[in-house]
């Protein structure tokens, strides 16, 4: 029974996990009332005052339930006051509800919200919604309910008419309980008969608490005893082993699987006075500690490794370091053993990731060193998951989180260091809802804060951060080579006008199908990039060349089918709008339709067509819809399963997979030709990450990328994996133009169903801000968006271009949007990472 597998005795620690602030000078004197952030869409956000009833006590930081017009809703306590504001009625003011969590925020994270708020140009409420669980400033209901205890026969004949009616409703109720709300709408002037029956004490009222802050409660034994009961049986005997070797607490479900018993003998010893059994708290944690048996040990570093891990260790305080490791150097394990040393000084950490699912690996590895002290925190857990991971963050233990964007608001106390992994990645940025945060800038701001150090590890750092790093106390540090000095693989780049030239029709050329041809007798796997899904980017008709587009947005649909081949659809990759494909052509009739442009599918089909042994997996989003689909297709293909992974921008992320010798970019021109004015950088970045998933193994990898356009820039700098070639030429171009990271974008944009009034909205904010840029900087536009009409939306925008030394208070442009017609939405993007 030596050490099986189990999960995590995470037990809420009692009585109450909150913590709350160290006593402030407020308390001894008792403050009366609290303005309160209420959570309510559409209020003016302003503070509104409340009183503290006398059983309650109230900390600046807690969540409370408050009364709003005719509803409960969730708010945060901001100040407290001795007296009430002056000119307020006080008798008009209401009371405070309930207090949802005490005060939680640790010190500097107010101001960290704050800042969010006023930087992104939007609500402090909305960010502070974007910081906690979901849920948590959840409206909950009020109800009544009878007290049955008290409720005399007949009681009907003692009071009023409205409290008989009242009365009747709750009696016709399960239970005799009803929603507050409700009853005030069915009834006319409720009111008055609820008060009139609390004051008799026949109904309650009690508030129900938001699902997510309903505890699950489990049986957990606790040894109380030293020492073994004379008559002991050899199962009691095993179970107080047990109990002594995890600490002296277990759930009860656990321990007599651990122990290998039944609970009976668990609940002789309680009888016996051992051990006690009692009803905690579980927590709800999602972590990967199952792998707790198979610790594995801190790898003994390189030498670029040791010099990494002691310029790390040697900071004191904030700092922001750029660890620049080519593929496969061992960033990784250098976080690790930074992290070790964090933990070993009692403080937390906090590493973020561009996408839980598709690093399951690094979690793992996380786990493997660390246990139970590692949590995740991402948007794919439940919110009950959430709300106890982010409960169990404020605890003050020292503790690592792995998480997603979002996570970098974890009211982590005691934070000793921040990490963003392939901190180049643009999933670390929210574009389209506020606040549009890039979770490298509040990361800053929070290290700033926790004095701290920031880690910002890449292979492929984006050019702020290079920038920002070369700058004199800022740290740069550099792995150049790989792991056991692997090469880096060496790429091929095959010319596409050739291959057509000389007859290949395919879409994989000479080269690739060789490398393909060979796999399988080499016992190796590949990988094959294209960045498209679906099969085909736009049918049109041979005859009439009528190109079929979606009916509410500008683009052309993709031809798609579904997983048996059984249906084709064609597919709308902006609104997702989706129909039957047609047999005919809509406008002429012809039956002559050609597919254009590959996707994921089409790569496939011609894998099963030209090389029927090589078994392959498709690795998009859409096979990657379910939950678990990232971890199940990843396991599968490096358990060796299939051959061949064919996938998207998703195949860029951290894939770590020794087998993996072929990388074959089946087109690179899609990344190479857009009109944003990054897209060098993300096609650089992308087909450095793609390339870089060749030969982490012990024999060397191989890299083929396929182009019409050979002789581009990034091409000659992917081919070279020179990431310096790469930004001598990309810098100058944005120095140039005044693009970030030398001059600050900021882009509004505007969308309403109806053309011509959004397009006036446009126009008259466009004034507007010629206006306030003043000497400031430049207004691009206002000019329709790349794709004017998504999902029958017309979509205008502006941008702002600021010169280097501007200092904007960007967040003035929040007051643009009172001048919108309510028909018209505005969005403001903080910089933003594309503007088509
Ligand atoms: P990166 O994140 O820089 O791409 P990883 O951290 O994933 O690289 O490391 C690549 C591989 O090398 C991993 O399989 C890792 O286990 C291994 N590795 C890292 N450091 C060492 C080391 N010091 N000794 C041996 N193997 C190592
Ligand atoms: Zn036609
Ligand atoms: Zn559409």
């Amino acid at each position: 029974m030596e050490h099986q597998a189990s999960s995590p005795v995470v037990m809420a620690p009692f009585p109450s996990l909150l913590l709350s602030e160290p006593k402030s000078d407020y308390e001894a004197l008792s403050p009366q009332w609290v303005e309160v952030l209420v959570d309510c869409p559409g209020s003016e956000q302003k503070l509104y005052t409340y009183l503290i009833p006398s059983d309650l006590t109230v900390q600046v930081g807690a969540i409370l339930m408050v009364p709003f017009g005719p509803q409960l809703v969730g708010g945060v306590a901001i100040r407290l006051l001795l007296a009430p504001p002056p000119g307020l009625d006080t008798s008009r003011i209401k009371e405070v509800e309930e207090v949802v969590t005490a005060s939680f925020f640790p010190g500097g994270y107010w101001d960290l919200l704050n800042r969010v708020a006023d930087y992104y140009c939007t609500e402090l409420i909305t960010v502070i919604h974007t910081a906690l669980p979901p849920g948590l400033l959840g409206r909950s209901q009020r109800r009544l309910k009878l007290n049955r205890d008290n409720l005399p026969e007949g009681a009907e004949v003692f009071c009023s008419r409205i409290a008989q009616q009242v009365l009747t409703l709750l009696k016709a109720q399960k239970e005799g309980d009803y929603s507050y709300q409700y009853l005030q709408r069915e009834i006319r002037g409720a009111q008055r008969g609820i008060r009139e029956l609390m004051k008799r004490g026949w109904i309650e009222s009690y508030l129900e608490a938001p699902k997510i802050t309903q505890a699950q409660f489990k049986k957990a034994v606790i040894l109380v005893r030293d020492g073994i009961p004379p008559d002991a049986s050899q199962p009691q005997r095993d179970i107080l082993e047990v109990l002594r070797r995890k600490g002296g607490e277990v759930w009860l479900s656990e321990l007599s699987k651990l122990a290998n018993t039944s609970e009976s003998p668990v609940h002789t010893l309680e009888k016996k006075g051992y051990l006690v059994i009692e009803l905690r708290e579980k927590l709800r944690l999602s972590s990967h500690a199952e792998a707790e048996n198979e610790r594995e040990p801190a790898k003994t570093l390189t030498t670029a490794q040791q010099a990494a891990l002691e310029a790390i260790n040697s900071l004191q305080g904030y700092a922001l370091v750029l660890l620049h490791g080519v593929t496969g150097s061992g960033k990784t394990e250098v976080y690790l053993q930074a992290i070790a040393r964090i933990l070993a000084l009692g403080k937390s950490a906090l590493v973020l990731v561009p996408e839980i699912g598709l690093t399951p690996q690094l979690t793992e590895r996380f786990s493997a060193r660390f246990g139970t002290k590692v949590l995740v925190y991402h948007s794919a857990l439940s919110d009950g998951e959430r709300y106890d991971t982010w409960r169990q963050t404020l605890t003050g233990e020292s503790q690592v989180i792995i998480g997603t964007r979002s996570a970098i608001f974890a009211p982590l106390r005691n934070l000793g260091i921040i990490i963003l992994d392939e901190e180049h990645d643009s999933s670390f940025k929210q574009t389209h809802l506020t606040p549009t945060y890039h979770a490298r800038t509040v990361a800053q701001w929070r290290a700033e804060l926790e004095n701290c150090p920031l880690i910002l590890g890449s292979a492929t750092p984006a050019l702020e951060t290079w920038i920002e790093s070369q700058k004199p106390e800022k740290y740069y540090l550099s792995l150049p080579e790989r792991i056991q000095a692997r090469p880096l693989p060496p790429v091929e780049i095959v010319d596409m006008r050739q291959e057509l030239q000389q007859g290949n029709r395919s879409i994989f050329s000479r080269s690739l199908q060789a490398a393909l041809s060979r796999l399988r007798e080499q016992k190796k796997q590949g990988i094959l990039f294209i960045n498209r899904r679906g099969h085909s980017t736009f049918v049109s008709c041979r005859n009439c060349g009528y190109v079929i587009e979606c009916p509410d947005c500008d683009v052309s649909l993709s031809y798609h089918y579904t997983q048996e081949g059984a249906t084709e659809l064609l597919r709308c990759h902006y609104c997702n709008h989706t129909k039957i494909h047609p047999q005919h052509c809509p406008e002429c009739g012809s039956p002559y339709l050609k597919f254009f442009g590959s996707g994921t599918q089409r790569v496939t089909q011609e894998l099963t067509q030209q090389f029927p042994n090589l078994r392959w997996l498709r690795f998009d989003s859409d096979t990657t819809r379910r939950k678990n689909a990232h971890r199940e297709i990843l396991g599968s293909f490096s358990r060796g399963d299939v051959d061949v992974l064919v996938g998207t921008q998703m195949l860029t992320k951290g894939l770590d997979i020794a087998q993996v010798t072929l990388v074959g970019v089946v087109s690179a021109d899609g990344l190479l030709h857009h009109s944003d004015y990054r897209a060098s950088e993300r096609a650089f970045q992308t087909l450095t990450q793609v390339a870089g998933r060749a030969g982490r193994g012990d024999d060397p990898g191989q890299v083929i990328i396929q182009t019409y356009s050979p002789e581009h820039s990034v091409i000659n700098a992917v081919r070279h994996h020179d990431y310096q070639g790469f930004i001598n030429t990309e810098l100058p171009q944005r120095q140039s133009l005044g693009y970030p990271p030398y001059g600050r974008l900021v882009l509004i944009r505007l969308s309403g169903i109806d053309e011509a009034v959004v397009q006036s909205c446009a126009e008259l904010l466009g004034e507007h801000c010629l206006e306030w840029m003043d000497e400031m900087g430049e207004v691009l536009g206002p000019a329709p968006a790349a794709v004017m009409r998504v999902a029958r939306r017309y979509r205008w925008q502006i941008l702002l271009k600021f010169l280097p030394t501007a200092r904007p208070h960007v967040r003035d442009l929040l007051g643009l949007g009172r001048l919108c017609p309510p028909s018209v939405s505005m969005g403001i993007d903080v910089d933003p990472l594309s503007i088509d």
